[in-house]
């Protein structure tokens, strides 16, 4: 049989995997618009320093699909540095850990077991969070996560699609918190691969025994035909992995790096709730996270800032200053604008597919 997948992100080349493991004689032959594979999957060894531009971080205990595959291909992981699980807030310009407002949401998880089920099919996450906690726990919490996620708003991302555990916690248990506490412990902390992500997007590319056309935009396409290249191409079936059509947003990618250790503070890194009027929506300390990854002792931070800034790098260098006290030049910048690279899951869009790695492997099996 002769298939055509499109997209050659992660869910087009996992479904090209899944296929060939179910269909070992399929034909398969992958279109791709650019010249490259991987799609956000990219990192970089620019300047002597690793840096992943697009994902780093997974959760060990909610990535089933991307564990798999990675034994599958017998890559090798490497685990968090276990000081990575402290995260921050900035709050009125300090970072806090969230332990640190625990006097202050204890009375509202209380409170949000005895709250009735909301009866809406699906709403924001602002009205889903002031609805079981409070106005002010969606500003402080929901929101910053929410930007960390999705770079998105929380007045307008679905509760249903964007936090579908909580979503559902709310419907099956009546409560956020009862769900939370009655859910299985899930194994803790944070992995990557060796020698970073795109050694999983090589690795599949050497595996894969299917015909790799790049360069090849596809303009249109049913079941059995596809028009791409400047020709038709025909197939049994056509496997669309191409981006979900939803409105998107960017954001900048800013990579730091600095001689030795600046960082004072060690943790994952910080988020910036909306209501603290920044550009930075947040820093990932991705030396502290993955010292495995250092070539000297270096400093190595992600900054990740709003695509409406016009000067990213300088308030990345801002941020740094003012909520880290890191006045030192870095050795090493780099600029990216991941364009378009964030799918908005807006109330009632009704998609359900999970954005994360994990979730595109898994919706790489499905598709098959
Ligand atoms: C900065 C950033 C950080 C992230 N961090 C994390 C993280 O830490 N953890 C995590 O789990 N996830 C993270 N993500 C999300 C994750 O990277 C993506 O969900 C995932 O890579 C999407 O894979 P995909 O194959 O579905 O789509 P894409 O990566 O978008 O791949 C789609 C492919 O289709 C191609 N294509 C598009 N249109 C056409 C066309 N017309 N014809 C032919 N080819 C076409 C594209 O060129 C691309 O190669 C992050 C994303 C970004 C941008």
């Amino acid at each position: 049989m002769r298939f055509i997948v499109l997209g050659g992100g992660i869910t087009g080349l996992s479904a090209a995997w899944f296929l060939k493991k179910k269909n070992p004689g399929a034909k398969i032959t992958l279109l791709e618009k650019e010249s490259r594979l991987g799609g956000w999957i990219r990192s970089s060894h620019d300047g002597g320093f690793f840096f992943e531009k697009g994902p780093r971080t997974f959760q060990a205990g909610r990535s089933p699909h991307l564990i798999s595959l990675i034994q599958e291909l017998e890559l090798e992981l490497i685990r968090s540095n276990p000081a990575s699980a402290k995260r921050f807030i900035l709050y009125k310009g300090k970072l806090r850990t969230p332990a640190s407002f625990l006097p202050m949401l204890i009375p509202y998880a209380i409170r949000e077991l005895f709250i009735p089920k909301g009866q809406k099919e699906d709403e924001s996450i602002y009205d889903f969070a002031s609805r079981r906690f409070s106005p002010k726990i969606a500003d402080l919490f929901f929101d910053p996560l929410t930007l960390g996620i999705y770079a998105g708003d929380i007045h307008k991302l679905s509760i249903r699609s964007c936090f579908p555990a909580l979503y559902n916690w709310e419907k099956d248990k009546g409560s956020v918190m009862k769900g939370l506490f009655s859910s299985p412990k899930k194994a803790k902390g944070l992995f990557t691969l060796k020698g970073g992500m795109e050694t999983l997007i090589q690795a599949l590319e050497k595996r894969l025994d299917i015909d790799i056309v790049l360069n090849c935009a596809v303009e249109k396409f049913d079941d059995h035909e596809v028009i791409a290249g400047g020709k038709t191409w025909a197939a049994d079936h056509v496997i669309s992995a191409l981006p979900p059509k939803l409105p998107t947003k960017s954001i900048w990618v800013v990579n730091l790096a600095f001689e030795g250790d600046v960082l004072k503070k060690k943790g994952f890194g910080y988020l910036i709730p909306t209501q603290e009027k920044e550009s930075v929506l947040g820093a990932v300390f991705d030396s502290a996270i993955f010292p495995e990854q250092n070539q000297r002792g270096e400093s190595r931070l992600t900054f990740m800032v709003r695509e409406e800034e016009t000067h990213p790098l300088e308030a990345a260098l801002s941020a740094l200053d003012r909520h880290l006290q890191i006045g030192a030049k870095p050795i090493y910048s780099s600029l990216f604008l991941a364009k378009n690279a964030i799918p908005q899951m807006e109330v009632g869009c009704g998609y359900t597919e999970g954005l994360s790695v994990d979730g595109c492997i898994l919706r790489g099996k499905r598709l098959v």
